[in-house]
């Protein structure tokens, strides 16, 4: 990689990135929130447009010298309106927990009860953590998963709902593995006369790609991140089929929680969406979801238990109890062989939340790297491997050298 510029200003920066790098090609990523975006998505994302100031919306700035930038935005909301099948779109947050506070500001008052899922089953913070905005502002209160399927039961859902009257109700997570029933929460939603907020972060990518069902027909509001399955630059958007409420997201997003928007990261973010646009993208969507049955299916015959018997989307959670190993030491393991991961916690979690007993594995990245179901079964299976054998030195030894032999074959930005 040649950082002209950088290396002679500033070589310790610049060392650092060359060996972000060098660490992002020598591992393999599981992280299942993480992706590898396009160079054409850098170029734009590390360009002059971080220079503009462009508070406001295109064509209604507080600023001067906006028509350039204005281009750049105009085609990020287009793009992902086409992408999703939605009439409204602000593509303008920092990040997924901003587009979710923008979603809270223009839906509920503070102090107003929000049901959403529990943490600790999945959920996302902004879903009501107590450290959280969501759980500092309002009342929040919480579903999680059925203890014995480990699925979302959708009648317990409802006896919640109805129980707690809330204002608003959000689907969506970042740490569970079936397909979600969006049609249902709006029937829900509208039983309890509650807003229907969907955050699919996580899923935007197999939603856009058709491997997911979309929830746009049935949310009122479907917030996301641009950078996890979809593959895009790190930051956020929210979308809305109904005019008065994208009134009110736009107010809330600018001037209710953000200042100048990031214009470069937004000219990113049209890049990436237009790349989403075609039909390679629903294709690597479906890959994505059939490597993570692949390799789930690897870790599950190599005797570790997956929650909820399997995996419909990106990712898995694995229950690690079989191996006797927790999910702290399991990720700090992997990572001497060469795999990332992430401990997580797992449903009926006994541990805490910095130790717990499980791994969450997730496909995006190495899809994005080419992998194909046969490689994910070997990761799988490389993944038992080590957990079981964590104490023979041959078996670590055997596992880093094939670990190196898939990344050699399946290089990450050759072109750098
Ligand atoms: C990742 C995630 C977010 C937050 O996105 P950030 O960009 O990290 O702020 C919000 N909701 C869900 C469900 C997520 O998984």
């Amino acid at each position: 990689m040649t950082l002209q510029h950088l290396q002679q200003a500033d070589p310790q920066i610049a060392d650092a990135l060359v060996d972000e790098l060098q660490r992002q090609r020598s591992s393999i990523e599981l992280i299942a929130s993480e992706n590898f975006t396009s160079l054409a998505v850098m170029e734009a994302v590390g360009s002059v447009l971080t220079n503009k100031y462009a508070e406001g919306q295109p064509g209604k700035r507080y600023y001067g010298g906006c028509h350039v930038v204005d281009i750049a935005e105009e085609l990020a909301r287009e793009r992902v309106c086409k992408l999703f099948g939605a009439r409204f779109a602000n593509v303008q947050p920092h990040s997924g927990a901003s587009a979710n506070l923008a979603a809270y500001l223009s839906t509920v008052q503070p102090g107003d009860t929000v049901l959403g899922m529990s943490l600790a089953h999945g959920g996302h913070l902004t879903h009501g953590s107590p450290v959280n905005f969501s759980g500092l502002l309002y009342n929040m209160v919480s579903y999680g998963v059925d203890p014995q399927t480990e699925t979302l039961d959708m009648d317990e859902v409802e006896r919640v709902a109805k129980a707690t009257r809330p204002k608003a109700i959000w689907a969506g997570a970042s740490a569970y593995s079936r397909i979600i029933d969006f049609k249902r929460f709006a029937d829900i939603a509208h039983e309890v006369g509650a807003w229907l907020l969907v955050d699919i972060a996580h899923i935007a990518g197999l939603v856009a790609g058709g491997a997911h069902p979309s929830p746009v027909p049935y949310a009122d509001i479907v917030t996301s991140t641009s950078h996890k399955t979809l593959r895009g630059p790190r930051g956020g958007f929210l979308l809305t089929n109904d005019e008065e409420l994208a009134a009110r997201i736009d107010k809330a997003v600018f001037p209710g929680s953000q200042g100048g928007p990031l214009m470069h990261v937004i000219a990113g973010k049209a890049v990436a969406f237009g790349e989403a646009l075609q039909p390679e993208f629903a294709s690597y969507a479906h890959q994505v979801v059939a490597n993570m049955r692949a390799m789930a299916q690897a870790v599950a015959a190599g005797g570790l238990r997956l929650v909820s018997g399997g995996t419909d989307n990106h990712l898995a959670l694995v229950d690690l109890s079989a191996a006797n190993i927790t999910g702290k030491e399991a990720e700090q393991l992997l990572e001497q062989v060469g795999i990332t991961a992430n401990k997580n916690s797992i449903p009926n979690e006994t541990r805490s939340p910095f130790v717990t007993s499980g791994i969450r594995l997730g496909s995006a990245a190495i899809t994005t790297r080419g992998f194909n179901e046969d490689d994910a079964a070997e990761i799988g299976t490389l993944i038992s491997n080590t957990v079981f054998g964590r104490d023979d030195r041959v078996v670590l030894q055997k596992t880093a050298n094939r670990v190196a032999d898939l990344l050699a074959a399946h290089p990450l930005y050759p072109e750098l």
